[in-house]
């Protein structure tokens, strides 16, 4: 189907899911003014797992993107329009 790369859905898909768990970090490491040490420690570290695995999973869906030009119309095609 025109349009359509499965490749890119699953690749886009995981790129979405880490942003949130990465947000979702965050949000519990920067929300609690204070906290135990150790519950601290296991934040910051959990925050940065998953701000790698965002920028995994950007890489991933860019490289394909770039590679299998799947993401948008090309321009030609785009610019024929109306
Ligand atoms: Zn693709």
């Amino acid at each position: 189907m025109d349009g359509y790369c499965a490749v890119r859905m699953k690749l886009a898909d995981e790129f979405a899911t880490a942003a949130r768990l990465y947000a979702d970090a965050v949000v519990r490491l920067t929300t609690a003014n204070i906290m135990p040490q150790a519950q601290y420690e296991r934040c910051r570290e959990a925050a940065e797992v998953a701000g790698i695995r965002v920028a995994q999973a950007s890489t991933a869906f860019g490289e394909h993107v770039s590679l299998h030009h799947c993401a948008a119309i090309p321009a030609a095609r785009g610019s024929q329009a109306g």
